[in-house]
């Protein structure tokens, strides 16, 4: 049987967008940046990137914009990146901040500290990229972790909704693994 056709809308209000494209034509979906109400309607997962949180979170409510994501957050598959992630999480700390709490993790925002702004890593062989990035201190029940580095987790997944602490997007090695992973996981139809 042929796969469905899918496509990917990368949340562009803000923050690291079009460096997806190659990453998800790689992978043969058709990539899409998303900002308005009917823009969300065609997608079949979402991708929230990374960028600043507070900029996003500030974004979405002048837009008026929080109930329409909140909605298709549950129901589709999506995945935080970075600010992505802790846009996600059910709790943030350092400081507290509204979420949409769909994925039971903590996160501590700008977690490795200011001496390390930035750092490279390998995951699962591929390089990446830590910018002022979150840690994950907690995960709740059926949280499933892809990938540790550091001994903390920094992918993680339940059911259809991934998060990970990294950036793979700036790679130019197409697609990331995790890119893979994610539109895999659309595809499944979970
Ligand atoms: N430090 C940023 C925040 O708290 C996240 C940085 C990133 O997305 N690369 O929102």
């Amino acid at each position: 049987m042929d796969k469905k056709e899918i496509t990917i809308g990368v949340l562009a209000l803000q923050g690291a967008v079009e460096l997806h494209r190659p990453h998800i034509e790689a992978c043969g979906a058709v990539f899409k940046s998303v900002k308005t109400q009917k823009d969300f309607e065609e997608i079949d997962g979402f991708i929230l990137p990374g960028g600043e949180s507070t900029t996003m979170l500030r974004l979405i409510k002048t837009f008026g914009l929080w109930d329409v994501l909140a909605k298709h957050f549950s129901e589709k598959p999506v995945w935080g990146i970075c600010a992505g992630s802790i846009l996600l999480a059910e709790k943030v700390t350092n400081p507290e901040q509204d979420s949409f709490g769909i994925l039971p993790i903590t996160v501590q925002r700008n977690g490795y500290g200011r001496q390390l702004d930035s750092h490279h890593a390998e995951i699962e062989g591929y390089k990446v990229s830590f910018i002022r990035a979150p840690v994950i201190t907690e995960v709740g029940e059926g949280v499933e972790i892809l990938a540790e580095h550091e001994s903390q987790p920094v992918w993680v997944r339940k059911g259809n909704k991934v998060a990970s602490t990294f950036h793979p997007e700036l790679t130019d090695a197409y697609p990331s693994p995790m890119h893979k992973h994610f539109i895999d996981l659309v595809q499944s139809g979970l």
